[in-house]
């Protein structure tokens, strides 16, 4: 599909076009604005960098503001969608006005990079690990960043905005579901995190039961998907809630042994390991000046994750003085995960510098038991390395090891999925990630041209995913979605009763503080009103420049906390 947009507000263009997304390939945008725009919108409609050709079809875009009402329309060949919302007042003009109303049903301030895995892919490898930011991070972003909410009349001005952008977005959602006769699973959400919008619901006096239902119908999401996000929220509240004196503490080490090709992780490959060195004395040096930071602000460490990445990658020396200086700068935590990762690069040693420093939880990620597809993926271990691995890790006493899968892998098909599914099940590790295949654009995939597998086969391999995990005994705690992936499916986290990683929900639903320390790791300070402010302080991803530049990465960490 060709489409040149033409629209009053070109600033949501890269939104309305997420949502032509979920019905077709988009092979080319344009977008043309109908009324004079402001700099603002035209630096927001600069992606769309198409130029407008003969053989685009024209989608028109209505947008009037009249007796309180906005009406939206979109038109598209002989199809017409139209929606209408009462305008928000602002807040003062009456008392408990639209604005507050409508306000809990908008999408959560989210600013965040796209939710890497530690293991270091973006939301394949491992359980995520949004620390580390990605080439596509505005994929859960909202436009707004936390700095403009400082008082009544910016958080209006947000609402606003984003009820505007919520109404074009389901306008145009209702005119590609009836153009192409489809329905997505994730019925019309882009852009926003599904189980926060159930917590919406929740905060509103809703019970789970109608929250869910309430997704369905506002936003078409399918009742099975409705079903997981309320089991995942069930999960969640099980587990212990952080506070606002609460913080948790992220260990970046990204080298890697060689490149995944679905892997868009801007990490270094570690050669020979010239620069491990100095990345590790510079990464102590912010592990030091952060353990200051949280003393002097009164943190309390709650979940301490060391990602990537392959951590496991650094040799066993280096990598025993990471675990010893982890465990001195940050002792006690509630837990500690290390994402070992690749089978190929976790030896007995490395396990057991993990144990004598009370590592609690660790990450074997097979991704696919099948070894013509390992292969074809770049990745330079076997399935029989994974069992080996896993079973030494239990043998020496780690009672709590994730496996992450990714289902749609290249050229692999349900029945392969099932074999890698029942070798797992063969381990019974205590958690389970299964993500579902996202071609990044900085991927080798992506360089070579590579297309999603058939969206059926993906969710016949999800489906198979989520009842390898019933058989274990599993339950999804942590759901994310991202652009571009296979069948529009997710990515979960399942977790034995007693082995979810507080770190992963805490990422996810953005409810507690994240000191982040080394190369791409990106801090975060959630604030009581976190729907309106979450603000955040990036690294710098390269290596080099961060080993230069450290001091400054601190300075940044404790302008973020002061
Ligand atoms: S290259 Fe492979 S092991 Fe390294 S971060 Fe990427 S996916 Fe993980």
């Amino acid at each position: 599909m060709k489409i040149v947009l033409k629209t009053p507000l070109p600033r949501l263009a890269n939104e309305l076009c997420d949502v032509l997304k979920l019905f077709w390939p988009v092979e080319a945008f344009a977008v043309e604005s109908t009324v004079k725009q402001t700099a603002e919108d035209a630096a927001k409609a600069q992606f769309t960098a198409s130029p407008v050709t003969a053989d685009m079809e024209p989608l028109r875009h209505e947008f009037v503001e009249a007796d309180g009402l906005w009406r939206c329309t979109f038109i598209l060949r002989e199809y017409v969608a139209e929606r209408t919302m009462p305008v928000p007042l602002p807040p003062g003009e009456h008392a408990k006005c639209d604005f507050e109303l409508e306000y809990g049903q908008d999408e959560p301030s989210d600013p965040s990079a796209t939710p890497l895995t530690a293991d270091g892919i973006p939301m394949s490898e491992a359980d995520q690990d949004p620390t580390v930011p990605s080439d596509d991070s505005d994929e859960e972003a909202i436009e707004e960043t936390s700095e403009d909410v400082r008082d009544a009349a910016h958080a209006y001005a947000l609402v606003y905005k984003r009820l505007q952008k919520r109404l074009c977005k389901l306008a145009l959602y209702d005119l590609c579901k009836a153009l192409s006769g489809k329905r997505p699973p994730w019925g019309s959400l882009t852009g926003i995190r599904p189980t926060r919008l159930l917590y919406e619901k929740l905060s509103k006096g809703m019970s789970l039961n109608d929250g869910a239902k309430a997704l369905t119908e506002q936003f078409d999401v399918s009742p099975d998907k409705a079903d997981l996000l309320h089991r995942i929220v069930i999960m969640q509240q099980t587990l212990p809630a952080p506070s606002l004196n609460e913080a948790d503490v992220y260990l970046s080490i990204p080298f890697c042994r060689t490149r995944c090709a679905y892997c868009s992780f801007p990490g270094e490959a570690i050669g020979k390991g010239g620069l491990v060195a100095p990345y590790l004395h510079a990464l102590f040096h912010e592990m030091e000046a952060t353990t200051g930071l949280m003393r002097e602000r009164g943190l309390k460490l709650r979940a301490l994750y060391i990602g990537g990445g392959t951590p496991t990658a650094l040799d066993e020396e280096a990598f025993a003085a990471l675990m010893a200086h982890a465990a001195s700068c940050f002792p006690n935590p509630y837990e500690f995960t290390v994402e070992a990762g690749r089978p190929d690069t976790i030896t007995e040693s490395k396990l057991r510098a993990m144990l004598a420093h009370k590592v609690t939880r660790i990450s074997v990620n097979p991704q696919t038991m099948n070894d013509q597809t390992l292969i074809a993926i770049g990745r330079d271990h076997t399935a029989a390395q994974t069992e080996e691995t896993f079973r030494m890790a239990r043998a020496l006493g780690f009672h709590d090891i994730n496996m992450d899968v990714i289902a749609g892998l290249p050229g692999e098909t349900p029945a392969d999925f099932a074999h890698t599914m029942e070798r797992i099940e063969a381990l019974s590790p205590d958690s389970l990630t299964v993500h579902t295949l996202a071609i990044k654009r900085s991927s080798r995939l992506h360089l070579e041209g590579a297309t999603l597998p058939e969206g059926d086969a993906v969710a016949e391999m999800v489906r198979i995913g989520e009842e390898t995990a019933a058989k274990l005994g599993m339950e999804p705690y942590y759901l994310y979605r991202q652009k571009y992936m296979a069948g529009q499916q997710q990515n979960v986290g399942y977790t034995r009763v007693g082995a979810a990683c507080l770190y992963n929900v805490d990422i996810m639903e953005e409810t507690n503080a994240i000191l982040a320390c080394g190369a791409g790791a990106i801090s975060k300070r959630v604030f009581a009103d976190r729907e309106l402010r979450i603000e955040r302080a990036p690294n710098v991803t390269n290596v080099t420049v961060y080993v230069e530049r450290v001091h400054e990465m601190e300075a940044r960490k404790e302008a973020l906390f002061r």
